[in-house]
């Protein structure tokens, strides 16, 4: 099998292989790593829909991390996609009110994010022993929320790594910080931050940049590592569960092999929908991709004019996880759509740092044909749930309903009736008292728990694990320090 090889975005002589691409998450020049070409599926798409998620993840991955033996990787799928999961489906999807729901959310904790967080741990220690680095990884981490109890789920217990997470400590919401206090397993440390996500980020940046610790830890054997969204060793495994749904429904009779498919993706650092686009590279049928934001609508602006802007007031919503106004995963596209381009892509990333905005070329704006953008208000998002529920009983969550809002502007702008898969990205769980909320007012007068309780009833569905864990787990991290302490906590926790 061919080998393929991984490039910087800004860099193309920055040529490394998969396993060490993901030991180093980004290259040395800021940019991100890309395939230096998509591979195409090797298996029939009446074959892939005989598999179970396991196989399908085997069948796509093998193409992307072609280091890796058969054995690494599969060693890797299985330790991934386990019981963690509450469905041996591990990602099924639901019919509801004209389109297919993907359900990603049946993980560790109830969101996305534990589709590629449950693997990435065992590709990181894969990649290290690879390289025969002997050091310990040590991931840090800087968490608005989803990402920190994701990555912690992912890290706990996973031999050679530890994992530091701080969090903005009022600044997360209260279901959010339980989660996060509450993680067992000896290799996790969570530590809340006096100050806003900037600083946690801020100080988690200038940590990795840190030379000196660089040499201290390797002295005591350690060194760090991300497990950011910019990491092909997220992006990769997301691809598959495209690939599978695809599979499914075509094992159902839903379509016919060769049927085009469109996916609505509710999108914030564009890591998700990219993982369709590369799908569609690789040959699934896959028709128009539906870019679904918030108000924080950065790329609807960008897909309707060509021009990236993150001059703006940032919006808090219903649907924090896509509150974001740098898209990084778009530096990928960015660097297809100019012909593989590094130089062209540093230096609109370049105008990007500098002056917050970029233009791209008449040329470039013409490959973006397989992407449709638009955006939901904060009252559409809300007026979708509660439209689906009173319609069919299916409750989804506020990200998912960002999705849906746009996949229905998206059919009457167009009379598209592709059948079509939407991403839903977390339990309605998780985002409980906003889902509620915009069911019914009554409930905004309940606790978080209770809420969770009525949500089950109205649903017809079982809490799930995630949050019965919490209501009654012993808070375990009870740390909080100012941004100019993270140093010496690193130090502390790692023992130096
Ligand atoms: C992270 C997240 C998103 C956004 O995904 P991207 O890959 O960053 O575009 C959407 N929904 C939920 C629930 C998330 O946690």
């Amino acid at each position: 099998m061919a080998e393929v090889l991984y490039s910087s975005t800004r860099n193309k002589d920055a040529v490394v292989k998969a396993s060490e691409a993901i030991l180093k998450g980004l290259s040395d020049d800021g940019g991100l790593f890309v395939p230096n070409r998509i591979p195409a599926l090797d298996k029939s798409l009446s074959e892939l829909s005989k598999m179970n998620y396991k196989e399908v993840a085997y069948e796509v991955m093998k193409l992307y991390l072609t280091d890796f033996t058969e054995e690494e990787l599969k060693h890797c799928i299985n330790s991934a996609y386990d019981e963690k999961f509450d469905t041996e489906v591990i990602a099924p999807m639901v019919e509801a009110e004209g389109a297919y729901y993907l359900e990603l959310f049946h993980g560790a904790t109830i969101a996305f994010k534990d589709m590629a967080l449950s693997i990435l741990p065992h590709l990181l220690i894969t990649s290290a022993r690879k390289n025969q680095v002997k050091n310990e990884i040590v991931i840090l981490t800087a968490t608005s929320g989803d990402t920190g109890k994701a990555a912690l789920a992912g890290f706990a217990d996973v031999k050679g790594t530890r994992i530091i997470v701080f969090y903005p400590k009022n600044g997360v919401s209260p279901i959010q910080e339980k989660q996060m206090v509450t993680q067992k397993g000896d290799n996790t440390y969570v530590v809340g931050i006096t100050g806003n996500f900037d600083d946690a980020q801020t100080g988690v940046k200038l940590l990795f940049n840190d030379k000196e610790l660089e040499k201290e830890m390797a002295e005591a054997g350690f060194q760090f590592s991300s497990a950011n969204s910019i990491n092909i060793g997220r992006l990769v495994p997301q691809i598959v569960y495209y690939v599978y749904s695809y599979a499914q429904l075509l094992a159902e009779g839903k379509i016919s092999e060769g049927e085009k498919i469109n996916v609505v993706v509710p999108t914030g650092n564009f890591g998700n929908i990219l993982a369709a686009f590369y799908a569609k590279n690789m040959g699934l049928p896959i028709d128009k991709l539906i870019c679904a934001s918030n108000d924080n609508k950065v790329l609807y602006d960008f897909f309707a004019t060509g021009t990236y802007d993150r001059n703006r007031e940032f919006v808090l919503t219903t649907s924090p996880s896509m509150d974001i106004l740098i898209s990084s995963n778009l530096e990928r596209l960015i660097y297809r759509i100019a012909g593989n381009n590094a130089e062209k892509n540093a230096e609109l990333m370049a105008a990007l740092s500098g002056t917050g905005k970029y233009d791209i070329t008449d040329d470039m704006k013409a490959q973006l044909s397989d992407f449709y953008g638009n955006y939901a208000t904060e009252a559409e998002t809300a007026e979708t749930i509660k439209a689906i529920y009173d319609a069919c009983g299916y409750v989804i969550d506020t990200h998912t309903a960002v999705a849906a809002t746009v996949y229905n502007k998206y059919k009457k702008e167009t009379g598209d009736a592709n059948k079509t898969v939407i991403a839903s990205t977390a339990s309605p769980f998780k985002f409980t008292r906003s889902v509620m909320n915009a069911i019914d007012t009554k409930y905004d007068a309940m606790d978080d728990f209770t809420l969770v309780d009525e949500l089950a009833k109205i649903a017809n569905v079982e809490v799930p694990n995630a949050i019965e864990e919490i209501r009654t787990a012993p808070v375990v991290h009870d740390h909080v320090c100012d941004k100019e302490e993270m140093k010496a906590v690193v130090k502390g926790f790692l023992g130096m």
